[in-house]
């Protein structure tokens, strides 16, 4: 039995599942073979989930049973930061080395409830932190259009997976863009809900205010059934919120799409990149969308605003790995020796760095000249927001800055590292839904040591809406994906 994963969706496979045209054990089969013959390359899982075949088997057995739902039997990837019970999770952290998920997160646990098989964990930065999954102790994940370039990060494992058909769809975690810019990498859809609408539950934290898990997958169609699968209010994370289906317009050719010039128009933008924008707007045009110029004067300085809030919240977050509790454990010659002995060799550069940053914009003295004023940043980053979205349903900007680049070009400059999120970090800071979809490709010189020559890679144009208003984005994707 051979399947076509190139063209497979969620809506697919349930519809051959239900069909009987193949099972989800030859389903799983297909991904596992996939996974075997290009992991090793592209590094995209830590961990193949030794009972995947197992999972497969009883789906089947539900399917047989006529209670098979959309996701039963569904091949999915986990990125290393979600728990499940009884497996290995790491963040791709040193410090987590050898730690078990003493039990399911709430997003694993609705999943397993409608029979999803879960095919393994994939490579990601460190706890998160990064934009190209180099900071992970695992090394580097590849993109799959050339291997001299990354996927994106944090969730790179994750989008690699779905772009390369080691599985069907992925979770992975956004708190500045981490699901959105290695689907636009990698030439897949990642879905950034509203905040809360997701519980963090089981997620290993990083900005807790920010943080929240996403699908990546190959539509927005796909996402969408991800999503509605896990969503919903949680009695375990208290931030969760229930989304109520609203009465907002969804008629595609309604919509006012905003478009924030001002933000566009700033140094260090790929020059295709907003050529590749100016054609997906065009595309919104031809669906019936009315488009407009707006100003968004404050969001510029999202991302410094970022660079404070989540360091802090690592910082807080990151104290409990010590050693003591978690994983990684190196001895020094007294108690404070043990920590220090412990978090130094535990953490990469990336994470010492932030966790410094975190507990410097903390302290007596500098609380109020940096923390505070991001917070109140923050604040009027939300209020423009909302106003904007009083004058416009949707905002559109291209995902990331830039195609990929390449693996090493970033790792010496933090900060233009930290360029990668200026186009994601907003939706963060003002917790409102955002998607990325595929919005096709750019040239560039391939990897010079196989000699490839020219290559193609994928870009990403991103759409915003107002706080709970997920939905729209989905209907505007799935137009916007068959237009
Ligand atoms: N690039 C962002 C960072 O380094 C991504 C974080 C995220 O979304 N997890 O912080």
């Amino acid at each position: 039995m051979s399947i076509d994963l190139n063209t497979l969706t969620i809506k697919k496979a349930h519809d051959a599942l239900l069909r009987g045209e193949y099972s989800a054990l030859e389903l799983a089969e297909a991904y596992l073979a996939e996974i075997e013959k290009k992991n090793e390359r592209l590094n995209a899982y830590l961990e193949v989930f030794e009972d995947a075949r197992e999972q497969a088997k009883e789906a089947d057995r539900r399917i047989k049973e006529g209670k098979a739902r959309v996701l039963t039997g569904i091949p999915l990837a986990l990125k290393d930061n979600i728990l499940m019970k009884g497996k290995k999770v790491n963040a791709s952290s040193r410090i987590l080395q050898g730690y078990v998920a003493p039990y399911d997160s709430t997003a694993v646990s609705r999943l397993k409830t409608q029979g999803a098989v879960f095919l393994g964990r994939t490579n990601m930065d460190e706890f998160a932190m990064g934009s190209s999954t180099e900071t992970s102790y695992f090394g580097p994940t590849k993109n799959p259009y050339d291997k001299s370039r990354v996927p994106g990060g944090s969730s790179g494992g994750a989008a690699v997976a779905v772009a390369s058909n080691l599985a069907l769809a992925a979770l992975g975690s956004d708190t500045a863009g981490s699901v959105r810019q290695p689907a636009a990498f990698c030439g897949v859809t990642g879905f950034k809900p509203t905040y809360g609408t997701i519980s963090r539950h089981g997620l290993i934290a990083m900005g807790s205010s920010l943080d929240i898990i996403g699908p990546i997958a190959k539509t927005a169609e796909d996402s969408e059934i991800l999503f509605d699968a896990i969503k919903g209010k949680d009695p375990l994370d208290c931030t969760s919120i229930e989304l109520k289906v609203n009465s907002q317009k969804l008629k595609v050719s309604d919509l006012k799409i905003g478009i924030p010039r001002n933000f566009l128009e700033m140094k260090g933008i790929d020059e295709d990149v907003l050529a590749s924008f100016n054609e997906s707007i065009q595309t919104l045009k031809k669906l019936g969308c009315a488009v407009q110029d707006i100003t968004l004067p404050t969001i510029r300085h999202a991302l410094a605003a970022y660079y404070i809030i989540m360091p802090a919240e690592l910082s807080t977050n990151l104290a409990r790995y010590d050693g003591v509790k978690y994983g990684f454990y190196k001895p020094g010659d007294s108690l404070l020796g043990d920590y220090i002995a412990t978090r130094t060799d535990g953490f990469g550069k990336e994470a010492r760095r932030r966790l410094l940053l975190g507990a410097y914009v903390l302290s007596s003295g500098y609380y109020d000249a940096y923390y505070r004023t991001a917070i109140s940043v923050r604040t009027l980053i939300e209020k423009e927001f909302a106003e904007a979205f009083k004058g416009v349903d949707v905002i559109a900007t291209p995902t990331a800055p830039t195609p990929a680049f390449k693996i090493g070009e970033k790792t010496k400059d933090p900060l233009s590292m930290y360029l990668a999120d200026i186009f994601t970090v907003p939706a963060n800071i003002g917790a409102i839904p955002a998607l990325s979809v595929p919005s096709g490709f750019v040239e560039r010189s391939g990897d010079s040591s196989t000699g490839s020559g020219r290559v193609r890679l994928p870009l990403g144009f991103q759409i915003m809406a107002g706080h709970r208003n997920d939905a729209l984005l989905f209907e505007l994707g799935k137009k916007f994906q068959s237009a």
